[in-house]
């Protein structure tokens, strides 16, 4: 019996046969380094900084929104309530790296 996929593991994002040279092992699954992305943002991920949450994998800012829908709405709110010309906004997200 043929197996024309490899038989290796597949990645989530893509379907395709991870192999070890390329393989990223996080939430239970072996992921393709170039595809560990977070779902929402499409950010490049590493093991050290991703999120899983429901079998797929999120940077830390589109993973407290999946926590915290509401108050990612209340923020919007905020800022189109807030509009102040010249004002220097306060609690702006960080830049990481
Ligand atoms: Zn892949
Ligand atoms: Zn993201």
């Amino acid at each position: 019996m043929p197996n024309w996929g490899g038989g290796g593991d597949k990645c989530p994002r893509c379907q395709k046969t991870v192999y070890p040279a390329e393989k990223l092992l996080a939430c239970s699954a072996a992921w393709h380094k170039g595809c560990f992305k977070c779902k929402t943002c499409n950010g490049l991920l590493t093991l050290s900084n991703y999120k899983d949450f429901s079998q797929d994998v999120y940077c830390k800012g589109c993973y407290q929104d999946k926590l915290h829908p509401h108050e990612r709405n209340r923020k919007q709110l905020e800022n189109k309530f807030s509009k102040q010309p010249g004002g220097a906004a306060s609690g702006a997200p960080a830049e990481e790296e």
